[in-house]
C-alpha cells in the first residue's frame, strides 16, 4: 500500500521555518542601489551646477562691468568725485559682487584707490574676479587709461546658490529612488509574491487524495511567463503522482488477491496433505484387505496391553486363529473369492471382539490374532467357541475342506502366566503352540 510504502512523516509537526519576503529583499537591494546611484548623480550634478554658477557669476560680473565701465571712466576723467562714489556704491550693491576696487591713475601722482566690499566678504580663491582698465577716448583715435577696475565675485552667494541647487537635486533623486523602489515592490508583490505564496499554500495542502485538484493561479495574463511554466509543471507533477499512486494501488490489490489465493491454495493443499497423512497412517496400521489392524499395529498394542495386565495383575489372553484348508479354498474358488472369504471372516471377528481393549489383527495370509485383556483362559475359550459358532452360522461354503462343508478355523488359546512369561512373545508362542495342536488334532477346534 502506498500509505505503507510511503515513508511516513513523524506525527509531531515541526514549526514552519521563518520565511522572508522576496519583495522586501528586492526593495532593499533596489534602495541600496538607488542610494549609491543618488550619491554618484548628486556629486556629478553638483559639479555641473558649480561650474554653471561660476560661469553665471562671471557673466553677471561682466554685465556689471559693461553697465558701469563707461560712466565710471567718464566720472574719473571729469574728476566728478561725487558721481564716482555713487557709482562705486552702486557696483558694490549688486548681489554677485563681493568686493570692488577702483584704482584711479593720474599722471605724476600715486594711484588713488576706491574700495567697497560686502560686510563679511573675506575674499576667496573659488569666486571669479574681473580686472578691467578704464579707458577714455577724449577724441577719436586717442585712448587713455584712467583707471583699473577690479570686481571680485561674492563666494558666499556662490555657495548659497550651490546649496540650494544641491538640495533640489538630492530631493528629486531621493523622491525618484523611493518611487522606483515602491513601484518595484508593488509590481513584484502583485505579480510574483502573491502567486508564489498561493503555490506554496497549494503544495502544503496536497495529499494523495486530492492530487486531482489542479493549481489555478488565475492571473488572466495573456502572455505566458515563468509563473505559467511553474503552474503547468506543478499540475503535470500532480498528474504523474496521481497516476503512479493509482497504478501502485492497483498492483497492491492484485498482489493482495493473489496472496489470498495462494493462502487458500496452501490451506487446501494442507488439508489434502492432512487427509493423505491420515490415510497413510491408516495404511500403516490397518490391513487394506480386511480393515483389521495389521501386524505393525498389533505389535504396538500388544506390549501395552501385556504390561498393563502385568501392572494391574489382571488376566490377559490371546487367540491365534487360522482358517482351515485355505489353500484349497483358493484352489477351489479362485484367489478373488479367497479375498472375499478373508473379508467375511474378518467381519465376523471384528463384530464379536468389539469391547474396549480387545483387538483383532491379521498377522498375515489367513492367520489372525485376538488380544483379550481382562479375560482368563476359560473366558477366552468361550470367546473362541463363540467365534467358531458365528463362523459356522455364516455358512461360507468350502467344498475343499476336509472337516466341514463350510469355512472353519482352528484356534489356539493362551493366558498370561506372569511367573513364566516375561515378554508378550512368550504368550504368543504359547497360543501358537496351542493352534498347532488344534491343527494337528484335526482342525476346526479350540486348544488351550
Ligand atoms: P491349514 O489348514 O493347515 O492351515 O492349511 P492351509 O491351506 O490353510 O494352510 P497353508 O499355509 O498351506 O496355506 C495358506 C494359504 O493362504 C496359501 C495362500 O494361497 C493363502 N493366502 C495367503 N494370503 C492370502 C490372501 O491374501 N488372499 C488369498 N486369497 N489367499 C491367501
Ligand atoms: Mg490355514
Ligand atoms: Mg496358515
Amino acid at each position: 500500500m502506498l500509505a505503507e510504502s510511503e515513508t511516513r512523516r513523524p506525527e509531531t509537526t515541526a514549526a514552519p521555518p521563518r520565511t522572508g519576503s522576496l519583495a522586501r529583499r528586492l526593495v532593499l537591494a533596489t534602495l541600496t542601489f538607488c542610494i549609491l546611484f543618488t550619491l554618484a548623480t548628486v556629486t556629478l550634478r553638483t559639479w555641473f551646477a558649480w561650474n554653471t554658477n561660476l560661469s553665471n557669476m562671471n557673466a553677471e560680473l561682466g554685465l556689471i562691468d559693461q553697465v558701469f565701465q563707461g560712466t565710471l571712466s567718464k566720472a574719473v576723467w571729469e574728476m566728478d568725485n561725487e558721481a564716482l562714489q555713487a557709482q562705486i556704491d552702486s557696483v558694490a550693491l549688486a548681489p554677485p559682487v563681493g568686493r570692488v576696487e577702483l584704482r584711479i591713475l593720474r599722471p605724476g601722482r600715486a594711484p588713488e584707490v576706491l574700495e567697497r566690499q560686502h560686510p563679511g566678504h573675506a575674499g576667496s580663491s573659488f569666486a571669479p574676479a574681473l580686472h578691467r582698465q578704464l579707458i577714455v577716448t577724449p577724441y577719436p583715435g586717442a585712448n587713455e587709461v584712467v583707471g583699473e577696475l577690479s570686481i571680485e565675485g561674492d563666494a558666499r552667494l556662490l555657495w548659497r546658490r550651490l546649496w540650494k541647487e544641491v538640495g533640489i537635486i538630492m530631493l528629486t533623486q531621493i523622491i525618484q529612488s523611493l518611487a522606483l523602489a515602491g513601484l518595484i515592490m508593488g509590481m513584484f508583490n502583485r505579480s510574483v509574491t502573491l502567486h508564489v505564496r498561493r503555490i506554496a499554500r497549494h503544495l502544503e495542502q496536497l495529499t494523495p487524495q486530492n492530487l486531482k485538484n489542479h493549481l489555478v493561479l488565475g492571473r488572466g495574463s495573456k502572455a505566458s511567463d515563468e509563473l505559467d511554466l511553474l503552474e503547468a509543471g506543478v499540475n503535470d507533477l500532480q498528474d504523474k503522482l496521481a497516476n503512479h499512486i493509482e497504478r501502485q494501488t492497483r498492483d497492491e490489490l492484485a498482489l493482495a488477491a493473489s496472496r489470498d489465493q495462494l493462502a487458500e491454495l496452501v490451506e487446501q493443499r494442507t488439508a489434502q496433505l492432512k487427509a493423505a497423512n491420515i490415510r497413510l497412517e491408516a495404511l500403516t496400521r490397518f490391513d487394506p484387505l480386511t480393515g483389521l489392524a495389521n501386524r505393525r499395529h498389533f505389535d504396538e498394542i500388544k506390549e501395552l496391553e501385556f504390561n498393563r495386565a502385568l501392572r494391574h495383575r489382571q488376566p490377559f489372553s490371546v487367540l491365534m486363529c487360522d482358517i482351515d484348508f485355505f489353500k484349497l479354498y483358493n484352489d477351489t474358488y479362485g484367489h478373488a473369492n479367497g479375498d472375499q472369504c478373508l473379508r467375511e471372516v474378518a467381519l465376523t471377528m471384528s463384530a464379536l471382539f468389539s469391547r474396549s481393549g480387545e483387538l483383532v489383527a491379521r498377522l498375515g495370509g489367513e492367520e489372525f490374532a485376538v488380544l483379550l485383556p481382562g479375560q482368563n483362559r476359560q473366558q477366552a475359550l468361550s470367546c473362541a467357541e463363540r467365534l467358531q459358532a458365528l463362523l459356522a452360522e455364516r455358512k461360507l461354503p468350502h467344498k475343499g475342506s476336509g472337516v466341514s462343508p463350510f469355512v472353519t478355523m482352528s484356534i489356539g488359546i493362551a493366558e498370561l502366566d506372569p511367573a513364566n512369561m516375561e515378554r508378550f512373545d512368550h504368550l504368543l508362542q504359547s497360543a501358537d503352540k496351542a493352534l498347532y495342536r488344534a491343527k494337528s488334532q484335526g482342525r476346526n477346534r479350540c486348544e488351550i
